[in-house]
């Protein structure tokens, strides 16, 4: 088999998906399964389907494209505001978009009608993390826009926390949007189908007795893929943390001292020396040396136990700790952050292969 390959476990990831959705559907909540991550892989798309997700969320139109040719029965949503340049590709892929430009609604509307079709819109409002959203002093101005452009349908109102600042979701800031989408449907006389409170950051508050209030939908990326939740890292009690693993072949391993020698200065990856050196305990250590660099995968965010990553560049990863029984051309396997799985699904240097009663692989 051939290393680097990231190693997807499709029924892993079905269980993840399962219990997220059965979780929240308690709580009146429904799911999109965000798969940017994976830059729209179908075969975890369809087994978010078999879990029973509402629809599948994508940042990029390309993904959003290739997945409308799967055919897969269920919505797609846009979750990045459309560019100017491709509203004719939103409207004719993606049932809904996340919005918050007036220029963009006016394209997308004349789009919309050009193709015949009804575009749904969610609003997206701005509520303290700094990315996309409208100001709530503006909202009710959108709205009136959105509604008075009859190619396009106000799906509802939504947020984003935690991406550009870590701002957490938290009793204050999603009371805040159930508070807005009231007095919005109480000003227009109308139901919004949608509040859509955030994303896997979203969960701890609820998992901690968080009131959900009017929000009753969720886009959840890295808790379906990876378990965790991203505020913290920590993972989500009942789900697998090793659903998408990383595995790279060793290339050498060899005692050596465990001090670099000769006048050190900065490396290509702008790592500062860390001066002194310190004494060390052990003058000599085992490492082994990795296939796997900054082209393949974040090295920050890769972790096995017993393992320590020593440093990267981009294509070698240093590692010692637990690596004694480790020779050339054997194998080792990472648990990777999202950072990680983004860069390794976006390198051309990295296969993919499933783990599937059904498949070999
Ligand atoms: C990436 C993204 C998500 C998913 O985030 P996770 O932390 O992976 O759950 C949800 N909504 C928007 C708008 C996003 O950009």
């Amino acid at each position: 088999m051939s290393a680097p390959r990231l190693e997807i476990h499709l029924e892993h990831l079905q269980h993840n998906a399962t219990t997220m959705v059965k979780r929240l559907a308690c709580q009146g909540i429904q799911v999109s399964g965000v798969s940017k991550a994976t830059l729209g892989m179908p075969e975890i798309a369809r087994t978010w389907v078999a879990a029973g997700v509402h629809s599948i969320a994508e940042s990029r139109i390309e993904s959003i494209e290739a997945l409308s040719r799967c055919e897969l029965g269920i919505p797609l949503l846009l979750i990045r505001s459309p560019m100017l340049s491709q509203v004719d590709r939103v409207v004719a892929h993606a049932a809904i978009s996340c919005n918050s430009e007036a220029m963009v609604l006016r394209a997308l509307a004349a789009a919309a009608q050009c193709q015949g079709v009804c575009h749904g819109v969610l609003l997206m409002v701005e509520l303290g993390d700094l990315r996309e959203g409208i100001l709530a002093a503006d909202l009710e101005e959108m709205v009136l826009l959105t509604l008075a452009l009859p190619s396009l349908r106000l799906v509802g109102i939504g947020t984003n926390l935690g991406c550009q600042n870590g701002i957490a979701p938290d009793q204050s800031n999603m009371a805040e949007l159930s508070r807005l989408i009231e007095t919005l449907e109480r000003r227009f006389g109308l139901r919004l189908e949608w509040c859509s409170g955030g994303n896997s950051a979203n969960l701890p508050w609820l998992a901690a007795g968080g009131d959900p209030g009017r929000i009753n939908h969720l886009r959840l990326g890295e808790a379906l893929l990876l378990g965790r939740e991203p505020l913290t890292g920590k993972a989500i009690p009942g789900l697998h943390t090793d659903a998408i693993t990383l595995v790279a072949e060793v290339i050498e391993c060899k005692l050596k001292p465990s001090r670099a020698w000769g006048t050190r200065h900065r490396t290509s990856f702008a790592k500062e020396p860390t001066s002194p050196q310190q004494q060390l305990e052990q003058p000599m250590a085992l490492r082994a040396l990795l296939a796997l660099g900054e082209q393949d995968a974040d090295p920050a965010g890769l972790s096995s136990p017993g393992i320590s990553i020593e440093g990267a560049s981009s294509d070698h990863l240093v590692v010692s700790g637990a690596v004694s029984a480790l020779s050339v051309g054997d194998e080792q396997r990472f648990q990777v952050s999202y950072s990680c799985l983004l860069r390794a699904m976006t390198s051309p240097f990295v296969s993919r292969c499933f783990i599937d009663h059904r498949l070999d692989c």
